[in-house]
């Protein structure tokens, strides 16, 4: 397995829409249709208890943690980073928890979802084209034709970067943290993705590709909210800019420089 630079023709980013639901701690945001018929991607079975090993970490031995993208952007990788990020997410914010004497309580379930209202949080339906973490059922839900559209345009970086952003937001309910505004409270997850991503690569967890760097980056600025959007508005998440340097902030200097640790 080599690493080396996903290049991929990249469609347009903007004019993104992002949605909202208010019992979802967050809803990051919707990527414009590819040309053609969205891809199909079929419904994963879900154990986050058993996540499949990559092909790296199998030839690696049972005790190698590394994970790598191998560049390519089939369904089977897209399913395969997934459960990768879950995986190192929970190891992660176990790390964190312990290292302050606490105990980490995994976010109970990844789903997908490929259609309005098929799964509900809080009694509200969750709107297709997005993902979010549900705050009353402690689970994280995507559309998987959605995310595998942009794993498609934008690279494998940003399956890790959405999971990592909607893990964070787990990570605050379990550390009472409520800020006033809702722009607060995302870019604060986006900075914990980046300091989880960022610590996760500094201790070897992870290992990223050219371009990895950035297709955060990209990943990002495309989920930044509309100019016309008030930043004090419920549902905001921060414009482009703010979204990305929040994340970087994270990501160089871990989780001091999202307000915690
Ligand atoms: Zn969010």
């Amino acid at each position: 397995m080599t690493a080396h630079a996903r290049r991929r023709p990249r469609g347009s980013l903007a004019a993104l829409v992002v949605a909202l639901v208010a019992a979802a701690g967050c809803v990051v945001g919707g990527l414009p249709e590819e040309d053609g018929p969205p891809p199909r991607v079929p419904p994963q079975s879900q154990d986050p208890e058993q996540p499949r090993r990559s092909q790296a970490q199998q030839d690696r031995g049972p005790g190698a943690q590394t994970t790598r993208a191998d560049g390519t952007d089939t369904p089977e990788e897209f399913q395969q980073d997934m459960a990768d990020a879950q995986r190192l997410a929970e190891r992660y914010w176990a790390e964190q928890f312990r290292a302050s004497g606490q105990r980490f309580q995994p976010v109970r379930r990844v789903v997908t979802y490929q259609r309005d209202g098929e799964v509900t949080c809080g009694g509200q339906a969750i709107p297709a084209n997005n993902a979010v973490y549900c705050t009353p059922g402690d689970f994280i839900a995507y559309d998987i034709n959605w995310s595998f559209s942009a794993f498609r345009q934008i690279g494998d970086a940003f399956v890790f970067y959405l999971l990592g952003h909607e893990y964070a937001h787990g990570v605050q309910i379990r550390l009472g943290i409520r800020y006033s505004f809702t722009i607060q409270q995302e870019l604060q997850a986006d900075c914990m993705a980046g300091a989880f991503l960022g610590d996760s690569v500094r201790a070897g967890t992870l290992v990223l590709d050219d371009g990895d760097l950035e297709e955060f980056r990209e990943g990002l600025l495309a989920v930044g909210d509309d100019p016309d959007q008030p930043w004090f508005a419920e549902g905001a998440h921060g414009t482009p800019q703010q979204r990305a340097d929040s994340f970087f902030r994270g990501y160089e200097r871990s989780l001091a420089g999202c307000d915690l640790g």
